[in-house]
């Protein structure tokens, strides 16, 4: 089975469809959350996914555009892009996205957005908080998101290491187990402008990142054009 593993989506459609067409065909889409917030596509990313009978966990911005997260925990541009897709967004987006569980367990595989630990918050950015998750991991592999990075933490006996995957990157599915963080779709953070995501291969027991070019102007134009702030949309040509 091929499964595409999309995080942090972040309402922008161009990165979505750049991100699928690199991808190619998939038996499944999961996503791990964050699908909306920041970006000036809300429905349409969600009509996109639904089509396509993705499944997925809930993120923090997901939540608080749902009301069920206090948005004083943003910061002012975060909470001003919540606001503005609370009042955009349709009653099929919302049904939707209310649906979302926090966490989910698919075959070896615990999707969330944040953490074992803590599933829609905590940033796993350390060897202390990777090992916390592996200390509550009750399956083989994590998929995580949230950090908008793509890393892969891998447990090796006592140690655990930080890998730090490229495009085209591979990492095998083997008996060690592994914290796995696509990156982000719609609002990388690590310096590379291009859109972030995984695929998994269950055949072959392979880990691929991949990254895919897409018309950033087009997504700033959009921001700008929808009276959200603007470093919204500044920080998508740096991928920061
Ligand atoms: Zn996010």
């Amino acid at each position: 089975m091929r499964i595409a593993v999309l995080s942090d989506i972040h309402s922008n459609l161009p990165a979505l469809e750049a991100m699928l067409a690199a991808i190619g065909e998939v038996d499944a889409v999961w996503h791990l959350g964050d699908v909306v917030g920041y970006g000036p596509h809300p429905d349409e990313v969600v009509d996109r996914l639904r089509e396509m009978g993705a499944v997925g966990v809930r993120g923090n911005h997901d939540a608080a555009v749902l009301g069920g997260l206090e948005v004083e925990w943003f910061n002012p541009e975060a909470r001003r892009a919540i606001e503005w897709t609370e009042r955009r967004i349709g009653p099929s987006t919302r049904a939707w996205l209310e649906a979302l569980p926090d966490q989910l367990v698919l075959d070896e595989m615990t999707l969330v957005h944040g953490s074992a630990r803590s599933p829609i918050e905590e940033y796993v950015t350390s060897g202390t908080s990777a090992r916390a998750s592996f200390e509550l991991l009750a399956t083989p592999y994590l998929l995580h998101g949230h950090t908008h990075v793509p890393v892969a933490w891998r447990e090796d006996g006592d140690r655990i290491e930080a890998l730090g995957p490229s495009h085209g990157s591979e990492l095998p599915l083997d008996e060690r187990r592994l914290l796995l963080n696509p990156g982000s779709v719609g609002q990388p953070r690590d310096g590379d402008p291009r859109a972030s995501a995984l695929v998994l291969d269950t055949e072959a027991r392979l880990a691929l990142w991949l990254r895919a070019r897409y018309p950033v102007a087009s997504v700033q134009a959009a921001i700008r054009s929808a009276g959200l702030p603007r470093p919204l949309a500044d920080r998508l040509a740096w991928g920061q």
